[in-house]
């Protein structure tokens, strides 16, 4: 968190203390969180230090047993009391969402707090089915055995989350992580610490048992405890530099790491593309919660033929965005974070240093708080800054392409692969081009919104992470997979088993059935080793 946002300072309180956390040894740090619309002061915030961490995780372990060993029905039956309390809770849990981060109210009520039932949903439909233990085929080579799979929790599950949609990336892995029997201990963003007290208060009100979440309130430093405390995976949500301590720390145990990180996401207009609606796209997908999301729009490949009428279409469209605090009932807010509104500044400015057309905004809004304009660029091309790396702002890059050729190889010339459009009316071709993108995710005429599908695995190739949640893979990254086989018991031994004395030539016999798949030569081995072991006995 950048110096002009937050300020630290050292006292002994003990508020906002987590329910049932012992006192602290030590004076806490606390951090002062500004409004990003206003730069007025929103309160002081505690920073967990490692024994208030390492108590925490101690916490989740002796839960562990308790809720690994509760039916399934039963704890699906408690997650889905987050359903009732976001019915009653979720117009307040909405307002302080965009207090916290300056988005707009209806984006904060949408994607943040309507994300979470449709998941959740999908969550609670699915696992029952998913975690039953499976049969599956036998092959012959194993006569008389059958197999099954059945999976079984990780154990404490450490999630650290990211500030830009700080509700929905902290309750949707926990509650991922929790169906299966998991227990977790949960570290929010710094920058969003308003929103992590909401997410505290929601799992307060559906009276889970004590220890099964746990949520220790703090900055890079109480991140950076929880990975090298005694828990068994770590899910990961923020920024790639992140991302790589997180892993790091994690390959010290080993355990399972998850990573979500950044995006550079492509946009890809072809020439027949519903051009309205593309350029409706453009202006949402790049300028949602103000550009700050992983899945943002960040480079617009557009073929040459209808560069000029699109670009005109989104000149029109971004002029129209309305910008302020959510009280002013605007269609984009500030930016969140005051370090990222440096990042976007350096990015516009250095592409037009390099050559890069300011078709619209281009700057820093003059007011108080966070603002900078819904930015259009053109003439963007793969040396600038802003085609690399992610800007995470309210920028629309422009890069004019010959043809989807040159797309589909400019798109995939990124280091980051989370998600991508394909922009068609035939949707065929739509395909085609979507199955050559180097990504996780992919829209075919839409944008984002793919990540609300609750069935879509969501995750990123490349730079962009390790490791899919959302989906059934979402249920599923958090199970350790167990394979069973059933043998009914009747042989005193197995072929296989010792003594091998005069057993190589019905060996090779078997041998060359599994190779060429004969049965004859299958049945002849078996047969010849069976009678070998009858003589042996
Ligand atoms: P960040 O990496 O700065 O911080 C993320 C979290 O990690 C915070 O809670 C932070 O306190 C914690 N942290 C910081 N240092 C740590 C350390 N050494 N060890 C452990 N934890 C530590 O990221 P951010 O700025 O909060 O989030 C923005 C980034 O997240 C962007 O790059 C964005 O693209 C990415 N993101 C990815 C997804 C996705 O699903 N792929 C979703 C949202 C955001």
């Amino acid at each position: 968190m950048s110096a002009d946002q937050t300020t630290a300072t050292t006292t002994a309180t003990t508020t906002d203390r987590p329910s049932g956390a012992q006192p602290p040894a030590s004076p806490r740090r606390l951090l002062e969180k500004l409004s990003p619309v206003s730069g007025a002061r929103l309160g002081e915030f505690p920073v967990a230090g490692e024994d208030e961490v390492r108590a925490a995780v101690a916490r989740a372990r002796a839960a562990f047993p308790g809720w690994r060993d509760t039916p399934l029905a039963v704890r699906a039956e408690a997650l889905g009391r987050v359903k009732q309390v976001l019915a009653e809770q979720g117009e307040h849990y909405a307002r302080k969402i965009s207090e916290d981060t300056g988005k707009p109210t209806f984006e904060a009520t949408m994607t943040e707090i309507g994300a979470v039932p449709v998941l959740l949903e999908y969550i609670l439909r699915r696992a029952p089915v998913l975690l039953r233990r499976r049969k599956v085929s036998t092959p012959i080579i194993l006569p008389g055995k059958s197999g099954f799979i059945e999976y079984f929790p990780r154990g404490v599950i450490g999630i650290i989350s990211p500030w830009n949609f700080p509700f929905q990336l902290a309750v949707v892995p926990v509650l991922s992580a929790l169906i299966g029997g998991n227990t977790v201990v949960l570290k929010q963003s710094e920058i969003t610490p308003i929103v992590a007290g909401v997410v505290e208060d929601l799992f307060r009100r559906i009276g889970l048992p004590p220890g099964v979440v746990e949520i220790v309130h703090g900055d890079g430093s109480t991140g950076a405890a929880l990975t090298r405390a005694d828990v068994d995976m770590l899910f990961f949500t923020g920024s790639v530099a992140t991302g790589r301590k997180v892993m790091a720390a994690a390959a010290q145990r080993p355990i399972p790491v998850e990573l979500e990180l950044g995006g550079k996401d492509a946009m890809i207009v072809c020439a027949d593309a519903n051009l309205e609606r593309a350029a409706e796209a453009a202006v949402w997908g790049g300028l949602v919660n103000c550009g700050q999301a992983c899945v943002s729009v960040e480079r617009i490949f557009v073929v040459d033929v209808i560069h000029d009428r699109f670009v005109e279409k989104v000149r029109e469209k971004v002029a129209q965005v309305t910008v302020g605090g959510p009280d002013e009932q605007a269609d984009m807010g500030p930016l969140t974070s005051s370090a990222q509104l440096g990042i976007v500044e350096r990015h516009v400015k250095s592409a037009v240093a390099a050559g890069a057309k300011v078709v619209f905004g281009g700057e820093r809004l003059q007011r108080p708080g966070q603002f900078f304009a819904p930015t259009l660029l053109t003439g963007i091309t793969p040396e600038m800054e802003i085609f690399r790396e992610e800007t995470f702002g309210p920028v629309l890059p422009v890069v004019r392409v010959r043809d989807e050729e040159e797309a589909v190889r400019l798109a995939n010339a990124s280091e980051f692969g989370l998600a991508g459009s394909v922009w068609t009316q035939d949707v065929a071709r739509g395909l085609r081009l979507a199955s050559r993108l180097e990504c996780g995710q992919v829209c075919i005429n839409d944008v984002i919104q793919s990540v609300g599908h609750p069935a879509l695995p969501f995750g990123g190739v490349r730079s962009s992470g390790i490791g899919r949640y959302h989906g059934d893979e979402g249920i599923l990254a958090f199970m350790n997979t167990r394979g069973i086989m059933v043998d009914r018991g009747k042989l005193n031994s197995e072929p296989l088993w010792y003594p091998y004395a005069g057993k190589v030539s019905h060996g090779f016999e078997l041998l060359r059935g599994i190779t060429t798949r004969s049965v004859g030569s299958l049945v002849k081995g078996f047969l010849g080793l069976r009678k070998k072991m009858t003589r042996q006995k």
